[in-house]
């Protein structure tokens, strides 16, 4: 998966100007004014204060999510009460043993399952192991082969390529968008990114999970980079199995743990590559034979990671009340905004999007390809605008909708245009 396999750009600066103040513009002023505007509209602006930030502009929750502020108070619980005074019967008392399939039930909701179908635990690329191979065996003999996302965060990728060694199948990457004519009745399962963490293009999960079941195949969705960003539907749209992280949209915390979803239909048959003694049907049996826990808990591996996943648990706690759809919705305004701010102030040549324009195409976040890019992130991180850089030449900003807001849209792309102007071009 090298670094500079991208996908198409569109340029930016059709209408740009080299100062930002043409006439035909929107000039910086009635931009701002129309930040104030869309903030003042902003019914999920209220979310905000439930977040610790400062006076930079925080375009990185799509790489770790801001702190909830009152994670802290509940965490130094964890530790002081329940592990210092409690301790062992924290396991039973403090809820500690069941915390992952309960906390799955908490992050349900927000990618569209039902209850008991997600277990929470290990990292993504964990869960990719045991989804991968899992996959496989639900796919049944005859189906010897694997297709992976060519687009993939690469993590997937290495484990999917060494879950295909360790099958026995043959493992094909291919852009997303050829998994209609690929698949066959060879194929056992694909696995996706629902959004391509260096571009933001949204890949068609209800569409492309169809074409997969139409050829008897699997699906398999990576949603590190959607869930907490917009509606999944995992449900709905019949998905098999699902991985995704905590710690981006999720505001889980640096490391938290990941989580697997099992479609109701396959617990039964979900035969994990990792039988640990926690999806044990009887845990504290101690038996030397090996059988499986009923529904998501089969997901479960070893002692979880209870720190982690507690200080998760109370950040879920900013979901309370708050819908997939309205989220959506505002980042879909923000990614627009920031593109329309992006073209009046940024000088015309020096970026251009590589995020797609149409809604139904992206994420929540704008990746800008520019020559300068390294440099340019560093200073943009030096004036207070904190977005990251994807080696060689992508700027990537991403719009946690529940605390940025217009006004700091306006300002990320003002400064951009600042940075820019300071920065000459290569
Ligand atoms: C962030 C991300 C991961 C992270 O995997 P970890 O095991 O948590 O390090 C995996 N896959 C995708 C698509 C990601 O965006």
């Amino acid at each position: 998966m090298s670094e500079t396999r991208t996908t198409e750009t569109t340029d930016i600066p059709e209408t740009g100007g080299t100062s930002g103040t043409s006439g035909l513009l929107d000039s910086p002023s009635s931009l701002e004014e129309k930040a104030a505007g869309l903030d003042a509209a902003d019914e999920l602006a209220k979310h905000r204060e439930k977040f610790v930030l400062d006076d930079t502009v925080y375009l990185d929750g799509n790489s770790l999510g801001a702190l909830p502020a009152h994670v802290p108070a509940r965490v130094a619980d964890v530790v002081a009460r329940q592990w210092g005074d409690l301790r062992i019967r924290s396991w039973g008392e403090s809820g500690w043993w069941t915390a992952p399939e309960r906390i799955g039930d908490r992050i349900a909701p927000i990618v569209g399952a039902g209850e008991g179908r997600i277990v929470v635990g290990d990292s993504t690329s964990v869960n990719v192991f045991k989804a991968v191979v899992a996959g496989t065996r639900l796919a049944g003999e005859g189906r010897d082969e694997i297709l992976a996302d060519a687009t993939t965060f690469p993590t997937d990728g290495y484990i999917a390529e060494s879950a295909a060694r360790l099958t026995g199948h043959r493992i094909t990457f291919l852009d997303p968008d050829e998994i209609p004519a690929a698949v066959s009745e060879r194929t056992a399962l694909a696995l996706v990114n629902h959004v391509d963490y260096r571009s933001g293009r949204l890949r068609d999960l209800p569409g492309l999970t169809a074409a997969l079941h139409a050829a008897g195949a699997l699906a398999v969705w990576d949603l590190c980079h959607s869930a907490g960003a917009l509606p999944v539907g995992l449900d709905e749209h019949g998905v098999d199995l699902a991985v995704g992280c905590t710690y981006k949209y999720l505001n889980g915390g640096p490391g938290s743990p990941a989580y697997l979803y099992v479609a109701e239909r396959h617990q039964d048959r979900f035969d994990s590559p990792l039988p640990g003694w926690n999806s044990h049907a009887d845990p504290f049996g101690m038996t030397p034979a090996y059988e499986a826990a009923e529904g998501a808990v089969r997901g479960r591996v070893g002692t979880p990671d209870i720190l982690s996943m507690l200080a998760l648990e109370a950040a879920l706690d900013v979901w309370d009340g708050v819908r997939i759809e309205d989220v959506r919705a505002k980042s879909l305004a923000l990614t627009d905004f920031f593109l329309e701010c992006v073209r009046a102030y940024a000088p015309v040549g020096r970026v251009a999007s590589a995020t797609p324009e149409a809604h139904e195409e992206r994420g929540s976040q704008v990746a800008l390809r520019c020559a300068e890019a390294p440099a340019v992130m560093d200073e943009l991180i030096r004036r207070g605008v904190v977005g990251d850089l994807r080696r060689p030449d992508v700027l990537r900003f991403g719009f946690t909708p529940l605390y940025v807001g217009f006004a700091d849209v306006e300002r990320a792309a003002r400064v951009l245009g600042e940075v820019l102007r300071d920065i000459p071009a290569a």
